[in-house]
Protein backbone atom coordinates (compact mmCIF):
# COMPACT_ATOMS: atom_id res chain seq x y z
CA UNK A 1 0.00 0.00 0.00
CA UNK A 2 0.91 3.50 -0.96
CA UNK A 3 1.35 5.83 2.29
CA UNK A 4 0.26 9.56 1.90
CA UNK A 5 3.53 10.55 2.14
CA UNK A 6 4.65 8.34 -0.28
CA UNK A 7 2.11 9.83 -2.93
CA UNK A 8 2.55 13.07 -1.67
CA UNK A 9 6.81 12.54 -2.35
CA UNK A 10 5.52 11.45 -6.45
CA UNK A 11 3.37 14.51 -6.43
CA UNK A 12 6.06 16.58 -5.70
CA UNK A 13 8.35 15.09 -8.37
CA UNK A 14 5.97 15.01 -10.94
CA UNK A 15 5.23 18.94 -9.88
CA UNK A 16 9.07 19.86 -10.40
CA UNK A 17 9.88 17.30 -13.32
CA UNK A 18 6.89 17.71 -15.41
CA UNK A 19 5.13 20.79 -14.17
CA UNK A 20 8.18 23.01 -14.11
CA UNK A 21 10.38 20.79 -15.81
CA UNK A 22 12.73 22.82 -13.08
CA UNK A 23 16.73 23.33 -14.34
CA UNK A 24 20.05 23.09 -12.41
CA UNK A 25 20.72 26.49 -11.27
CA UNK A 26 17.19 28.44 -11.47
CA UNK A 27 15.24 29.84 -8.26
CA UNK A 28 11.85 28.91 -7.53
CA UNK A 29 9.46 30.90 -6.25
CA UNK A 30 6.16 29.56 -5.22
CA UNK A 31 3.38 30.08 -3.21
CA UNK A 32 1.04 28.28 -1.06
CA UNK A 33 -1.76 27.94 1.65
CA UNK A 34 -0.28 27.47 4.84
CA UNK A 35 -1.91 24.37 5.46
CA UNK A 36 0.13 23.19 2.66
CA UNK A 37 3.58 22.90 4.05
CA UNK A 38 3.90 19.44 4.13
CA UNK A 39 3.86 19.52 0.24
CA UNK A 40 6.11 22.72 -0.13
CA UNK A 41 8.64 21.17 2.03
CA UNK A 42 8.44 17.66 -0.45
CA UNK A 43 9.21 20.28 -3.49
CA UNK A 44 11.58 21.79 -1.74
CA UNK A 45 13.00 18.64 -1.21
CA UNK A 46 12.36 17.73 -5.07
CA UNK A 47 13.84 21.01 -6.28
CA UNK A 48 17.32 21.00 -4.90
CA UNK A 49 17.48 17.46 -5.49
CA UNK A 50 17.57 18.61 -9.55
CA UNK A 51 19.84 21.67 -8.79
CA UNK A 52 17.36 24.74 -7.25
CA UNK A 53 19.59 27.49 -6.42
CA UNK A 54 17.01 28.76 -4.00
CA UNK A 55 13.40 28.10 -3.62
CA UNK A 56 11.66 30.76 -1.60
CA UNK A 57 7.89 30.14 -0.04
CA UNK A 58 5.32 33.18 0.04
CA UNK A 59 2.52 31.71 2.22
CA UNK A 60 -0.97 32.68 2.25
CA UNK A 61 -3.19 32.38 5.36
CA UNK A 62 -6.87 32.43 5.46
CA UNK A 63 -7.76 33.75 9.01
CA UNK A 64 -4.74 36.88 7.96
CA UNK A 65 -6.97 37.17 4.66
CA UNK A 66 -10.28 37.51 6.47
CA UNK A 67 -9.46 40.05 9.26
CA UNK A 68 -8.36 42.63 6.04
CA UNK A 69 -12.57 42.79 6.06
CA UNK A 70 -13.83 42.38 9.55
CA UNK A 71 -11.09 44.83 11.19
CA UNK A 72 -9.49 46.66 7.63
CA UNK A 73 -10.83 50.19 7.41
CA UNK A 74 -13.49 50.41 4.17
CA UNK A 75 -10.96 53.50 2.60
CA UNK A 76 -8.22 50.79 2.40
CA UNK A 77 -9.49 48.55 0.07
CA UNK A 78 -8.02 50.07 -3.03
CA UNK A 79 -4.51 48.98 -2.02
CA UNK A 80 -2.32 46.78 -2.85
CA UNK A 81 1.24 45.87 -2.85
CA UNK A 82 2.47 46.44 -5.74
CA UNK A 83 6.24 46.56 -4.59
CA UNK A 84 5.95 42.88 -4.32
CA UNK A 85 4.49 42.22 -7.66
CA UNK A 86 7.19 44.71 -9.20
CA UNK A 87 10.05 42.61 -7.13
CA UNK A 88 8.12 39.19 -8.74
CA UNK A 89 8.27 40.76 -11.94
CA UNK A 90 11.43 41.06 -12.17
CA UNK A 91 12.29 37.49 -11.08
CA UNK A 92 10.38 36.25 -13.66
CA UNK A 93 11.30 38.62 -16.59
CA UNK A 94 14.81 36.89 -17.53
CA UNK A 95 13.66 33.18 -17.07
CA UNK A 96 16.25 32.63 -14.46
CA UNK A 97 13.31 32.13 -11.30
CA UNK A 98 10.42 29.74 -12.09
CA UNK A 99 6.77 30.24 -10.69
CA UNK A 100 4.97 27.98 -8.63
CA UNK A 101 1.45 28.59 -7.30
CA UNK A 102 0.09 25.82 -4.76
CA UNK A 103 -3.92 26.61 -4.37
CA UNK A 104 -6.24 25.61 -2.14
CA UNK A 105 -7.92 28.23 -0.38
CA UNK A 106 -11.54 28.23 0.96
CA UNK A 107 -13.81 28.88 -2.30
CA UNK A 108 -16.20 30.70 0.11
CA UNK A 109 -13.87 32.54 1.70
CA UNK A 110 -15.28 35.81 1.01
CA UNK A 111 -19.14 35.45 0.36
CA UNK A 112 -20.17 37.12 3.78
CA UNK A 113 -17.80 39.88 2.62
CA UNK A 114 -19.39 43.06 1.28
CA UNK A 115 -19.31 42.73 -1.99
CA UNK A 116 -17.91 46.38 -3.46
CA UNK A 117 -14.82 45.95 -0.78
CA UNK A 118 -14.20 42.50 -2.15
CA UNK A 119 -14.96 43.71 -5.65
CA UNK A 120 -12.24 46.55 -5.10
CA UNK A 121 -10.02 44.56 -2.90
CA UNK A 122 -9.96 42.27 -6.25
CA UNK A 123 -9.33 45.32 -9.12
CA UNK A 124 -6.91 47.14 -7.25
CA UNK A 125 -4.91 43.92 -6.53
CA UNK A 126 -5.29 42.89 -10.09
CA UNK A 127 -3.83 45.83 -11.37
CA UNK A 128 -0.93 45.54 -9.41
CA UNK A 129 -0.16 42.46 -10.43
CA UNK A 130 -1.20 43.09 -14.41
CA UNK A 131 2.95 43.05 -15.15
CA UNK A 132 3.04 39.91 -13.44
CA UNK A 133 0.51 37.96 -15.13
CA UNK A 134 1.93 39.31 -18.70
CA UNK A 135 5.12 37.88 -18.11
CA UNK A 136 3.43 34.36 -17.24
CA UNK A 137 0.85 33.93 -19.83
CA UNK A 138 3.77 34.77 -21.67
CA UNK A 139 5.84 32.26 -20.34
CA UNK A 140 8.82 34.65 -19.87
CA UNK A 141 9.75 31.51 -17.39
CA UNK A 142 8.77 27.82 -16.62
CA UNK A 143 6.06 27.73 -14.66
CA UNK A 144 3.15 25.77 -12.90
CA UNK A 145 -0.43 25.29 -11.08
CA UNK A 146 -1.20 22.82 -8.78
CA UNK A 147 -3.42 22.13 -5.91
CA UNK A 148 -3.07 21.00 -2.18
CA UNK A 149 -6.14 19.77 -0.18
CA UNK A 150 -6.52 22.11 2.43
CA UNK A 151 -9.50 21.78 5.57
CA UNK A 152 -11.85 24.40 4.40
CA UNK A 153 -11.67 23.69 0.58
CA UNK A 154 -12.32 19.61 1.57
CA UNK A 155 -14.92 20.87 3.61
CA UNK A 156 -16.57 23.11 0.53
CA UNK A 157 -16.10 19.60 -1.89
CA UNK A 158 -16.92 17.06 1.01
CA UNK A 159 -19.41 18.69 3.31
CA UNK A 160 -21.33 15.87 4.57
CA UNK A 161 -17.85 14.36 5.83
CA UNK A 162 -15.88 14.41 8.81
CA UNK A 163 -13.07 16.76 8.29
CA UNK A 164 -10.37 14.16 8.70
CA UNK A 165 -12.10 11.83 5.70
CA UNK A 166 -13.06 14.98 3.78
CA UNK A 167 -9.10 15.86 3.73
CA UNK A 168 -8.40 12.01 2.48
CA UNK A 169 -10.78 12.14 0.28
CA UNK A 170 -10.01 15.44 -1.74
CA UNK A 171 -5.73 14.24 -1.66
CA UNK A 172 -6.88 10.94 -3.25
CA UNK A 173 -9.22 12.80 -6.19
CA UNK A 174 -6.25 14.93 -6.55
CA UNK A 175 -3.50 12.55 -7.01
CA UNK A 176 -6.27 10.83 -9.41
CA UNK A 177 -7.21 13.51 -11.76
CA UNK A 178 -3.25 14.45 -11.59
CA UNK A 179 -2.25 10.88 -12.17
CA UNK A 180 0.06 11.31 -9.23
CA UNK A 181 -1.12 7.51 -8.55
CA UNK A 182 0.01 5.83 -11.20
CA UNK A 183 3.35 4.24 -11.13
CA UNK A 184 5.26 6.46 -12.97
CA UNK A 185 3.54 9.81 -13.09
CA UNK A 186 6.23 12.20 -15.27
CA UNK A 187 6.01 8.56 -17.99
CA UNK A 188 1.86 9.08 -17.18
CA UNK A 189 2.48 12.70 -18.14
CA UNK A 190 4.62 12.08 -20.92
CA UNK A 191 2.48 9.98 -22.93
CA UNK A 192 -0.57 12.30 -21.72
CA UNK A 193 1.05 15.36 -23.65
CA UNK A 194 1.93 13.48 -26.61
CA UNK A 195 -1.76 12.65 -26.56
CA UNK A 196 -3.20 16.48 -26.21
CA UNK A 197 -0.38 17.59 -28.83
CA UNK A 198 -2.01 15.55 -31.50
CA UNK A 199 -5.14 16.37 -30.74
CA UNK A 200 -3.50 20.38 -31.02
CA UNK A 201 -2.07 19.40 -34.16
CA UNK A 202 -5.23 18.16 -35.74
CA UNK A 203 -7.32 21.37 -34.87
CA UNK A 204 -4.45 23.58 -35.37
CA UNK A 205 -4.81 21.81 -39.22
CA UNK A 206 -8.31 22.53 -39.78
CA UNK A 207 -8.05 26.34 -39.68
CA UNK A 208 -11.87 26.60 -38.53
CA UNK A 209 -13.02 29.82 -38.85
CA UNK A 210 -16.00 29.11 -36.18
CA UNK A 211 -17.18 26.62 -33.57
CA UNK A 212 -21.20 26.23 -33.52
CA UNK A 213 -22.54 24.56 -29.93
CA UNK A 214 -25.47 23.34 -29.44
CA UNK A 215 -26.67 22.37 -26.17
CA UNK A 216 -29.58 22.26 -22.98
CA UNK A 217 -30.23 26.31 -23.06
CA UNK A 218 -26.70 26.69 -25.13
CA UNK A 219 -27.10 27.62 -28.43
CA UNK A 220 -24.37 29.71 -29.80
CA UNK A 221 -21.61 30.56 -32.88
CA UNK A 222 -17.96 31.43 -31.44
CA UNK A 223 -15.95 33.48 -34.41
CA UNK A 224 -12.09 32.03 -33.86
CA UNK A 225 -9.26 35.09 -34.19
CA UNK A 226 -8.40 34.56 -37.86
CA UNK A 227 -4.55 33.17 -36.69
CA UNK A 228 -5.89 31.63 -33.94
CA UNK A 229 -3.22 29.08 -32.66
CA UNK A 230 -4.94 25.73 -30.65
CA UNK A 231 -2.22 25.00 -27.51
CA UNK A 232 -2.90 22.79 -24.83
CA UNK A 233 -0.45 20.04 -22.71
CA UNK A 234 3.27 21.10 -22.36
CA UNK A 235 4.20 24.61 -23.95
CA UNK A 236 7.60 26.00 -24.43
CA UNK A 237 8.63 28.97 -22.37
CA UNK A 238 11.14 31.79 -23.30
CA UNK A 239 13.96 30.78 -21.60
CA UNK A 240 13.57 27.06 -23.80
CA UNK A 241 12.20 25.13 -20.79
CA UNK A 242 8.89 23.24 -21.71
CA UNK A 243 6.54 22.87 -18.92
CA UNK A 244 3.54 21.89 -17.50
CA UNK A 245 1.46 25.03 -16.89
CA UNK A 246 -1.42 23.36 -15.56
CA UNK A 247 -1.61 20.13 -13.48
CA UNK A 248 -3.89 18.84 -13.78
CA UNK A 249 -4.58 19.51 -17.72
CA UNK A 250 -7.19 18.34 -20.13
CA UNK A 251 -8.39 20.76 -22.22
CA UNK A 252 -7.32 22.23 -25.82
CA UNK A 253 -8.06 25.67 -26.03
CA UNK A 254 -7.79 28.59 -28.27
CA UNK A 255 -8.49 32.04 -28.85
CA UNK A 256 -12.33 33.81 -29.59
CA UNK A 257 -12.70 36.92 -31.70
CA UNK A 258 -13.91 39.46 -29.07
CA UNK A 259 -16.58 40.95 -31.84
CA UNK A 260 -17.94 37.31 -33.31
CA UNK A 261 -19.53 35.48 -31.03
CA UNK A 262 -23.60 35.54 -30.67
CA UNK A 263 -25.95 33.41 -28.89
CA UNK A 264 -27.22 31.99 -25.92
CA UNK A 265 -25.02 30.25 -23.50
CA UNK A 266 -25.97 27.94 -20.32
CA UNK A 267 -22.91 27.31 -17.94
CA UNK A 268 -22.99 23.44 -16.91
CA UNK A 269 -21.12 23.65 -13.35
CA UNK A 270 -20.77 25.92 -10.29
CA UNK A 271 -18.18 28.39 -10.48
CA UNK A 272 -15.94 29.84 -7.75
CA UNK A 273 -15.46 33.44 -8.36
CA UNK A 274 -12.47 34.73 -5.61
CA UNK A 275 -14.84 33.46 -2.70
CA UNK A 276 -17.96 33.18 -4.09
CA UNK A 277 -20.00 30.76 -5.80
CA UNK A 278 -21.62 31.98 -9.11
CA UNK A 279 -23.93 29.37 -10.93
CA UNK A 280 -26.48 28.45 -13.17
CA UNK A 281 -25.11 31.58 -15.98
CA UNK A 282 -27.08 32.67 -18.53
CA UNK A 283 -25.73 35.08 -21.25
CA UNK A 284 -26.57 36.19 -24.38
CA UNK A 285 -24.03 37.48 -26.73
CA UNK A 286 -24.14 40.14 -29.37
CA UNK A 287 -21.42 40.97 -31.69
CA UNK A 288 -19.40 39.67 -29.15
CA UNK A 289 -20.22 40.88 -25.74
CA UNK A 290 -22.74 39.88 -23.16
CA UNK A 291 -25.76 42.27 -23.97
CA UNK A 292 -27.79 40.14 -21.07
CA UNK A 293 -26.73 38.20 -18.57
CA UNK A 294 -28.36 36.43 -15.42
CA UNK A 295 -27.13 33.40 -12.67
CA UNK A 296 -29.45 31.82 -10.53
CA UNK A 297 -26.77 32.06 -7.48
CA UNK A 298 -24.33 35.01 -7.34
CA UNK A 299 -25.70 36.93 -10.08
CA UNK A 300 -25.00 40.19 -7.95
CA UNK A 301 -21.22 39.04 -8.27
CA UNK A 302 -21.11 37.78 -11.99
CA UNK A 303 -22.50 41.52 -12.95
CA UNK A 304 -19.70 43.09 -11.16
CA UNK A 305 -17.03 40.78 -12.73
CA UNK A 306 -18.39 41.10 -16.10
CA UNK A 307 -19.06 44.86 -15.11
CA UNK A 308 -14.86 45.08 -15.13
CA UNK A 309 -14.09 46.71 -17.92
CA UNK A 310 -14.89 46.29 -21.26
CA UNK A 311 -13.33 43.53 -22.34
CA UNK A 312 -14.56 41.11 -18.84
CA UNK A 313 -17.84 41.21 -21.17
CA UNK A 314 -16.35 39.15 -24.06
CA UNK A 315 -14.36 36.06 -24.22
CA UNK A 316 -10.83 35.69 -24.50
CA UNK A 317 -10.65 31.78 -24.17
CA UNK A 318 -12.17 28.65 -25.76
CA UNK A 319 -11.52 25.19 -24.35
CA UNK A 320 -12.53 22.00 -25.51
CA UNK A 321 -12.57 18.82 -23.19
CA UNK A 322 -14.09 15.67 -23.31
CA UNK A 323 -16.84 15.02 -20.89
CA UNK A 324 -15.15 11.33 -20.01
CA UNK A 325 -12.15 13.13 -19.07
CA UNK A 326 -10.37 11.57 -15.59
CA UNK A 327 -11.83 14.74 -13.92
CA UNK A 328 -15.53 15.02 -14.64
CA UNK A 329 -15.15 10.67 -14.82
CA UNK A 330 -14.49 11.37 -10.77
CA UNK A 331 -18.12 12.76 -10.10
CA UNK A 332 -16.54 15.57 -8.40
CA UNK A 333 -17.31 19.34 -8.14
CA UNK A 334 -13.68 21.23 -6.79
CA UNK A 335 -14.44 24.25 -6.50
CA UNK A 336 -11.88 25.20 -7.88
CA UNK A 337 -11.43 26.95 -11.50
CA UNK A 338 -8.28 24.40 -12.08
CA UNK A 339 -9.83 20.98 -11.32
CA UNK A 340 -13.18 22.05 -13.07
CA UNK A 341 -11.84 23.53 -15.81
CA UNK A 342 -10.72 20.30 -17.13
CA UNK A 343 -13.88 18.51 -16.51
CA UNK A 344 -16.20 20.30 -19.30
CA UNK A 345 -15.37 22.52 -22.44
CA UNK A 346 -15.87 26.13 -21.43
CA UNK A 347 -15.21 29.25 -22.10
CA UNK A 348 -13.16 32.02 -20.68
CA UNK A 349 -14.45 36.17 -20.20
CA UNK A 350 -11.73 38.56 -19.69
CA UNK A 351 -7.90 38.46 -20.93
CA UNK A 352 -6.43 36.38 -23.74
CA UNK A 353 -3.78 34.77 -24.26
CA UNK A 354 -1.04 35.48 -26.59
CA UNK A 355 -0.07 32.01 -27.33
CA UNK A 356 -3.24 31.51 -28.97
CA UNK A 357 -2.65 34.18 -31.95
CA UNK A 358 0.56 33.81 -33.96
CA UNK A 359 3.27 36.04 -34.23
CA UNK A 360 1.78 38.34 -31.49
CA UNK A 361 5.71 39.04 -29.98
CA UNK A 362 6.24 42.47 -32.10
CA UNK A 363 2.27 43.71 -32.49
CA UNK A 364 1.31 46.44 -30.38
CA UNK A 365 -1.53 46.42 -28.46
CA UNK A 366 -3.54 48.10 -30.50
CA UNK A 367 -2.41 45.62 -33.73
CA UNK A 368 -3.63 42.50 -31.03
CA UNK A 369 -7.27 44.35 -30.64
CA UNK A 370 -7.72 45.11 -34.23
CA UNK A 371 -7.24 40.85 -34.85
CA UNK A 372 -9.47 40.54 -32.33
CA UNK A 373 -7.90 39.49 -29.09
CA UNK A 374 -9.22 40.27 -26.34
CA UNK A 375 -7.51 42.55 -22.99
CA UNK A 376 -9.25 43.01 -19.18
CA UNK A 377 -8.04 42.65 -16.01
CA UNK A 378 -9.75 39.71 -15.39
CA UNK A 379 -9.95 35.92 -16.72
CA UNK A 380 -12.80 34.06 -15.65
CA UNK A 381 -13.51 30.53 -16.83
CA UNK A 382 -16.82 29.17 -16.90
CA UNK A 383 -17.66 25.41 -17.54
CA UNK A 384 -20.44 24.50 -20.50
CA UNK A 385 -19.56 21.50 -21.65
CA UNK A 386 -21.92 18.14 -20.63
CA UNK A 387 -22.84 14.61 -21.72
CA UNK A 388 -25.76 16.80 -24.11
CA UNK A 389 -23.31 19.42 -25.96
CA UNK A 390 -22.55 19.00 -29.36
CA UNK A 391 -20.04 21.31 -31.12
CA UNK A 392 -19.61 21.89 -34.84
CA UNK A 393 -16.25 23.11 -36.62
CA UNK A 394 -17.30 25.57 -39.25
CA UNK A 395 -15.09 26.55 -42.08
CA UNK A 396 -15.01 29.91 -43.46
CA UNK A 397 -16.93 28.91 -46.13
CA UNK A 398 -19.74 28.24 -43.89
CA UNK A 399 -19.52 24.57 -44.61
CA UNK A 400 -19.66 22.69 -41.34
CA UNK A 401 -18.51 19.24 -39.56
CA UNK A 402 -18.99 17.44 -36.55
CA UNK A 403 -16.27 18.14 -33.92
CA UNK A 404 -18.23 16.60 -30.66
CA UNK A 405 -20.98 14.74 -30.32
CA UNK A 406 -23.00 14.20 -26.86
CA UNK A 407 -19.49 15.92 -25.16
CA UNK A 408 -17.13 13.20 -27.00
CA UNK A 409 -14.51 13.63 -29.83
CA UNK A 410 -16.03 12.41 -32.96
CA UNK A 411 -12.58 11.04 -34.54
ZN1 LIG B 1 -9.04 26.81 -19.99
ZN1 LIG C 1 -8.89 29.96 -18.66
Amino acid sequence: MTTHAQLLDKYAELTVKSGLNLRKGQQVLMTAPLEAVDLVRAITHHAYKVGASLVTCLYNDEQTALMRYTDGHTEAFDAAPGWLFTGMAEAFRDGNCARLAIIGENPALLSGQDIDKVSRANRARSTAYKPVVELITTFATNWCIISAATPSHAKSVFPDLPPDKAMEALWAAIFKCTRADLPDPVAAWAAHNKALHHRVKLLNDKRYAALAYKGPGTDFTLGLVDDHVWAGGASMAKNGIMCNPNIPSEEVFSMPHRERVDGVVRSTKPLSYQGTFIEGIEVTFEKGRIIKGTASKGAEVFKKMIETDDGAARLGEVALVPHSSPISASGIVFNETLFDENAASHIAVGQAYSQNMANTANMSAEEKLAKGMNTSLVHVDWMIGSGELNVDGVFKDGKREPLMRSGEWVD
